[in-house]
């Protein structure tokens, strides 16, 4: 397990490993319910008590002679993986909601905005086994995701297989237009865009550099996902789709302006440390809209 963990340095010896019995714990318990012991079953009682006294004290002359450690040193480009993935679908809902309000600025809808929100989820959850609910959301439609109506439906995740294309839901997202104007032009919408996608493929540029044995690049599943919502979406009738179909002309391009950044990365060299890559990832946490659906998850795991 240890190994497992890349920990190696650490040693598995009779110097850091120590033996607490349990017997001597038992015996005060039972002493406690006033349950007497013949003299045999006492002096056992009392070895296993000095034994674990002995090992308390070398347990504790062994923190003594620790060096500190330094947390910092903990990252590691895995864990940076780990923190990676569990942004992944807070920042592309993030992605999609600068989209969302690129389109409403481009439609001079000014005096609305979207905004996101983020609900905790008590169950097991997955794209595949989750309900869907197609909501309005000012010109748009969305797909909104749901736990099972049925409690005899809560342990259908169980059946789910893990291939990669659908994705664990640990918050439940939601979108909603509200009447207050965002206060932002369409170039700034635009270029906050950029700005954040183009973040995003940063640490996708530093993952792929590190080699690990995991997936390099967790947003594209997740932005394939909103492709596929939205398809869903266009093939209802009845409904005007017309601000969606504009909201996939740019989820279409995300792909080739992924291919672009990630080109820019590479002739410019990127070449983080690990303490940039967690300034960038500090920098995209700290987005309320990020923050709020991070902070579920944690809450969650
Ligand atoms: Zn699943
Ligand atoms: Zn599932």
């Amino acid at each position: 397990m240890l190994n497992d963990e890349h920990l190696n340095a650490i040693p598995f010896k009779k110097e850091n490993t120590f033996c607490f019995d349990s017997e001597s714990f038992r015996y005060l318990a039972a002493r406690k319910s006033r349950i007497d012991f013949d003299e045999y079953q006492k002096q056992e009682y009392f070895n296993s008590w000095n034994i674990s006294v002995k090992e308390s004290m070398r347990l504790l002359n062994f923190i003594q002679r620790c060096e500190q450690y330094r947390l910092e040193e903990w990252l590691s480009p895995r864990k940076a993986a780990l923190d990676i993935a569990m942004l992944a679908l807070p920042l592309m809902e993030t992605l999609r909601l600068i989209i969302y309000n690129a389109k409403l600025a481009e439609a001079k809808s000014i005096a609305n905005q979207v905004v996101l929100n983020s609900n905790p989820i008590a169950i097991d959850l997955c794209t595949r086994c989750a309900q869907t609910n197609i909501v309005e959301l000012g010109p748009f439609w969305y797909m909104q995701y749901r736990p099972p109506v049925l409690r005899t439906d809560t342990s259908q995740h169980r059946h789910c297989p893990t291939d990669g294309k659908h994705f664990f839901i640990e918050s439940i997202v939601t979108y909603e237009l509200i009447g207050l104007p965002a206060g932002l032009k369409v170039e700034q919408w635009q270029s906050s865009f950029r700005n954040f996608l183009f973040k995003c493929d940063r640490l996708v540029h530093y993952l792929r550099q590190q080699k690990l044995p995991v997936q390099n690049d967790p947003f594209q599943a997740i932005l394939e996902r909103f492709l596929e919502e939205e398809q869903e979406i266009s093939q209802i009738r009845n409904i005007d789709s017309t601000a969606n179909r504009r909201l996939c002309e740019v989820l279409n391009s995300i792909k080739r302006i992924r291919q672009e950044n990630s080109q820019q990365l590479f002739v410019a060299n990127e070449n983080l440390s690990i303490y940039e890559l967690y300034q960038i990832i500090d920098e995209l946490t700290a987005i309320q809209t990020v923050k709020k659906q991070v902070d579920i998850i944690k809450t969650s795991r």
